[in-house]
């Protein structure tokens, strides 16, 4: 067997904390290793595999689209491209989409749409408000509307036109706004940032704000859109509607896709504004057309809200079980549980031996982000693993 790790120190930038295990296939919620392991999968690509590995929906869609057409230039109408738009604005509180390959393109991408509609209608202005905690990306820019020092410091000096206050604090907000201001961009959950649910009242108050402004609401739903949060998006949750939205993790089910969309008043590139080369490409839209087309038939948002209320009852089963388990909070298929002390790292690496994937979200807390066709059993299976883990760390500590 070759020696995976070692490769990866001589070969790869060492950018990855990676655990010592080398995937090497899937299907379903499972994922086996290099020398035939299996795993039950609660990490899923980090929210991107909505319907688990290698699901047979969209290895039609890859395979019957890659002989047919993978790729033209956005200099011509192709088909999925236009039937994926169609089919996200018919199922959403937005007009029009703009696709690209991954979230940070989208993030970024709105931000350009916000500044240009600040250009055209509010004088100038340019300004972003964003939240403490959040996180939007890895570009220079994205980094710089992400409210975490850690991704910010190394990169000095930051992109400007961005003001990052506490999350779910509406003062804050208010206190941040200026002439300069031209959107608001918040996730509804913040994922990568701890899983810290925006309370039910302070999207409202947030969005009231920004209608009293004239300013723009961004939600990021990279991670909460697409049936994750127990409804196609989780602004349907919140009871509020955005001005943009960004998606992408779950859209094609592994496939590099994602998308800004916008109501028509906020629509606002003009022809070369923006570009890609790669975004929309049929490929890509293909497989997001058919990942999202089987979410729909088959509400899996419904079942992904059935599945998030069993695993977070289970999560708090475990709080009350040990000691050491803190607490418990999430939206849907999105759930953390932190821990006491800071044993984050060996949870993860002793579910790992026991045969389970789950992420580490801090060195206090672990995320657990299934596909959206995860089964009660599969999840009483990986709540067994984690009583088992628990009580070997509570006996020993
Ligand atoms: C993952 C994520 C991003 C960045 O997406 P990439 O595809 O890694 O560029 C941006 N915003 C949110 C909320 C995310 O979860």
């Amino acid at each position: 067997m070759e020696n995976w790790i070692g490769i990866e120190k001589e070969y790869y930038m060492p950018t990855f904390k990676r655990f010592p295990v080398t995937l090497v296939k899937g299907r379903g919620n499972t994922v086996w290793d290099d020398s035939g392991k299996e795993y039950l999968d609660l990490v899923a690509g980090w929210a991107v595999n909505s319907l688990g590995h290698c699901h047979p929906v969209v290895v039609e869609a890859v395979c019957r689209q890659a002989a047919e057409l993978i790729h033209t230039s956005n200099s011509y109408y192709t088909v999925p491209q236009l039937e994926l738009a169609r089919l996200l604005v018919e199922n959403s509180c937005l007009d029009k989409v703009f696709c690209c390959n991954s979230g940070t393109e989208a993030t970024e991408g709105a931000v350009k749409l916000a500044r240009r509609y600040g250009h055209k209608h509010l004088g100038g202005a340019y300004e972003v408000i964003t939240a403490l905690g959040s996180f939007h990306g890895r570009t220079l820019a994205m980094v710089s509307a992400s409210g975490q020092t850690k991704h910010q410091q190394p990169y000095t000096p930051l992109p400007s036109g961005f003001a990052n206050v506490e999350f779910n604090n509406i003062d804050a907000l208010k206190a941040a706004t200026t002439e300069n201001t031209c959107a608001v961009m918040l996730e509804p959950v913040q994922g990568e940032g701890g899983v810290n649910l925006a309370d039910a009242g302070y999207l409202k108050q947030v969005r009231r704000w920004c209608d009293e402004k004239g300013i723009l609401l961004i939600l990021d739903e990279i991670q909460t859109g697409i049936g994750r949060c127990g409804s196609m998006f989780a602004y349907e949750v919140y009871g509020i509607e955005p001005d943009i939205l960004t998606l992408a993790k779950g859209m094609g089910s592994g496939i590099a896709v994602g998308a800004i969309l916008a109501k028509n008043h906020a629509s606002v590139f003009g022809v070369g504004e923006h570009g890609s080369t790669f975004g929309g490409n049929p490929l890509a839209c293909e497989a997001a057309r058919a990942v999202i087309s089987y979410i729909i038939q088959n509400d899996l948002s419904r079942h992904a809200a059935d599945m998030g209320k069993l695993l977070h009852d289970g999560l708090a089963g475990l709080v009350e079980e040990f000691d050491c388990v803190k607490a418990t909070k999430g939206l849907g298929l999105l759930q953390a549980l932190s821990f006491e002390t800071e044993i984050a790292d060996k949870v993860v690496l002793d579910c790992l031996r026991e045969g389970l994937l789950v992420n580490r979200l801090k060195p206090d807390a672990v995320r657990f982000m299934p596909a959206l066709i995860i089964t009660p059993d599969e999840l009483y299976r990986a709540l067994d693993i984690l009583r088992r883990v628990l009580k070997a760390i509570q006996y020993a500590g």
